[in-house]
């Protein structure tokens, strides 16, 4: 295995990286930018390095800084996690280029699968249904008033290089159109420098399923099954699982939309592990909407459904093992993961930083906590106000939904808001125990209930 790892990021998957570390590397260096004794993530490492102030730009983004850590303290490996660099080719370049092993896919995928429009491309081209939409990038007003009016509205302008829901507007005629297209180039440009956009149908009330992938240098692609992540708000997860309540109303859906992944991934030629994001519609017919070059947040519950630990596959696929067998593998049971955010569902969802006051983490057979907070511990505005992921494991998913709302009861976050009420209501909702729900689902249950 490698001889010391350096992980590139914070929080919460800072310290997940680390404990699968330390049964595999001999000695690791997480980065940090405060590396206070009180951190979870720079105590669980051997070693922890102030990589700058907090505003990420000076510290998290900067590739100099980082790859001089790395060298000075003698990494012969660095893992991005998620967000931050870990979908930057050029960081993945500069970490190879001085002699290191990044954890991840080829730079070039990573460009590729970054630009959404050119991906769409390349996905239609390996054989995988995308969302009928424009043809590559429409960066002219006209035009894509042009394209909507022949293809029909309601469309999705969306950023190329957009992430994290950022860059998304929908559209149901003319006006609302020019003023999305104005929006998402200025977004995509500000957020991510480049303002690029491209047209997507605007699929109603879908839901939202992701393939989990493992690449291997020997040319194997797997897939580690799908994820359900359809309750979101502002386009973004809240609560994932697997196996997705949808694949019961649509048989072979799950194999047809596996296959679709593992089919794209070969393409690509792709490398470690990859997340293959589609939407499904009410009628079951599925689209690819884009690839995710890295672990996702929402990993652990392919974790506790498979029983594999992603960290250790992608360490050792980067070390040139060989992946298991497809056959070997399971979805054993049902998992649920609830993000727990410092934010405020009453308030549209404003993240509310503030000081943690109590802290006490539920525990027992089935429970699962990845955090990087603690009591008596500030949340900044600097970073996603995320506290803690919760995640459980049951036979059954309604024995993992009562284990979740026993989870949640327990667990203690004193001090500041957070959406630990919401996901309790959620877990005894019965169009939630019914499995019944789509992107758009939650913002209307808030509002309505
Ligand atoms: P990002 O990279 O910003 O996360 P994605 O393309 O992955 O953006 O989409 C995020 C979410 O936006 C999806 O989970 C879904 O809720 C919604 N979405 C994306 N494309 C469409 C579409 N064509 N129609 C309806 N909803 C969509």
């Amino acid at each position: 295995m490698f001889n010391k790892l350096l992980v590139a990021n914070r929080g919460e998957i800072a310290a997940r990286i680390v404990r699968t570390c330390k049964r595999l590397v001999s000695r690791r260096s997480p980065s940090t930018a405060k590396p206070t004794k009180r951190a979870t993530y720079p105590l669980l490492a051997d070693e922890a390095y102030l990589v700058g102030p907090a505003h990420v730009t000076q510290s998290y983004l900067n590739i100099e800084r980082i790859l001089q850590i790395a060298l000075d303290t003698g990494c012969d490996a660095v893992h991005p996690g998620y967000g931050l660099l870990s979908e930057n080719g050029t960081f993945v370049h500069a970490v190879r280029e001085a002699g290191m092993t990044f954890i991840g896919p080829s730079a070039d995928v990573m460009r590729l699968m970054g630009d959404k429009a050119a991906a769409r491309a390349f996905a239609t081209q390996a054989g995988v249904p995308v969302v009928p939409g424009s043809q590559g990038e429409i960066n002219d007003e006209d035009a894509a008033v042009e394209f909507a009016e022949s293809f029909g509205y309601p469309v999705l302008v969306k950023a190329s290089a957009g992430g994290g829901g950022i860059g998304m507007k929908i559209a149901r005629k003319e006006k609302a159109l020019r003023k999305a297209m104005q929006e998402c180039q200025r977004r995509g440009e500000s957020a991510f420098g480049n303002a690029g956009v491209y047209l997507e149908r605007y699929v109603e009330d879908p839901r939202h399923i992701e393939i989990q992938v493992f690449g291997d240098a020997h040319g194997n692609v797997i897939h580690l099954f799908e994820r359900e992540c359809s309750v979101q708000r502002r386009h973004q997860k809240v609560i994932e699982e697997s196996p997705a309540p949808v694949m019961a109303k649509f048989p072979g859906l799950r194999d047809r939309m596996a296959q679709a992944a593992v089919d794209l991934s070969k393409a690509a030629k792709y490398e470690n592990a990859g997340t293959i994001e589609f939407i499904v519609s009410p009628e079951g017919e599925f689209f690819f909407i884009e690839m995710n070059t890295r672990l996702q947040v929402e990993h652990p519950v392919t974790e506790l459904v498979t029983g594999l630990d992603l960290v250790e596959l992608q360490l050792r696929v980067a070390k040139g093992e060989a992946l298991p067998q497809q056959s070997s593998l399971h979805q054993a049971g049902h998992a649920i993961e609830c993000r727990i955010y410092a934010e405020d569902p009453d308030r549209m969802f404003m993240p509310q930083p503030g000081h943690i006051t109590d802290y006490v983490e539920p525990t027992g057979e089935g429970v699962r906590v990845d955090s990087g907070v603690r009591g008596d511990w500030d949340v900044t505005p600097y970073y996603d106000p995320m506290i803690a992921k919760l995640a459980v494991h049951a036979d059954s998913r309604d024995a993992a939904r009562a284990r979740m709302a026993k989870a949640l009861d327990e667990f203690t976050i004193g001090g500041l808001t957070t959406n630990r009420a919401m996901h309790r209501r959620l877990m005894d909702d019965a169009q939630f125990a019914a499995g019944d729900f789509h992107t758009g689902w939650l913002e209307e249950w808030v509002k309505a209930t």
